[in-house]
């Protein structure tokens, strides 16, 4: 059994980017086989970069299929994933090209791959939704805290050690709710601390949804928090050099 992990990666109209293969003539999902030792996320993060040159976060994991072809057996795990930089564009001079496909179209089509076709038919309206609402809270989520790395980048330039210690900046509160326009006075030092993992994010007292994220911690710790660390339950791993 070949082990293999790949990415779905949607757009705003939650649309599928597939990869058009040469040969054999089929529409993939990027992604690749697992190599010994390798963190399945990893691995999905990696293809997709090597295929597409995007840097992507994979948010968390969808599910897994087994399929067969050319007489091996092959067990493919689907990772969500949102780009975090880059445009896509065709790396691997194994495909020609790549388009974003709605769910619908593809079930008219008979060019799919075995893994393409699983997910096809795995996809209910459930499983849409839940992509849906995933793939929109990690869009918002991820273009803030890109948002806030060049706040806190050209705060580094521009400030001494003490400003940098103590003068609060307004950082845009990094919560999945993707209309909460919200800033978090923060100090660059205090911000740089916040992330210290790549899964924590800061938050507004309160925006805090259970069901993806933890509270860590909230600053200060008594009387009124100025901010609270959150940790995201996803999968939050990126490809290496962003
Ligand atoms: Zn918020």
């Amino acid at each position: 059994m070949v082990q293999m992990a790949g990415c779905v990666l949607l757009d705003t109209q939650s649309r599928i980017l597939l990869l058009s293969r040469r040969s054999p003539r089929q529409l993939e999902m990027p992604g690749g086989p697992v190599e010994v030792g390798e963190d399945p996320v990893i691995s999905a993060a990696r293809y997709t970069q090597e295929s597409l040159g995007v840097l992507v976060t994979v948010t968390g994991e969808l599910a897994s299929h087994d399929f067969q072809q050319d007489g091996k057996d092959y067990h493919f795990k689907w990772f969500m994933a949102a780009i975090v930089s880059g445009a896509p564009q065709s790396l691997n001079p194994k495909y020609d090209g790549h388009q974003f496909f709605t769910w619908d179209e593809l079930t008219h089509r008979d060019d799919l791959s075995p893994n393409v076709k699983n997910i096809v038919s795995a996809v209910d309206d459930g499983l849409l939704a839940q992509l849906q609402s995933r793939h929109r809270r990690t869009r918002n989520e991820v273009i803030i805290a890109t948002h806030n790395q060049r706040t806190r980048r050209l705060a580094e330039r521009v400030l001494d050690n003490d400003s940098k210690a103590f003068m609060p900046l307004s950082f845009t509160c990094e919560c999945s709710d993707a209309s909460c326009s919200e800033t978090v006075p923060l100090s660059v030092e205090e911000y740089v601390a916040a992330h210290s993992r790549t899964d924590y994010f800061i938050i507004r007292p309160g925006h805090e949804q259970t069901d993806i994220e933890r509270v860590v911690a909230c600053y200060p710790s008594t009387g009124q928090s100025r901010y609270c660390v959150v940790e995201k339950q996803m999968i939050e791993r990126r490809t290496p050099a962003v």
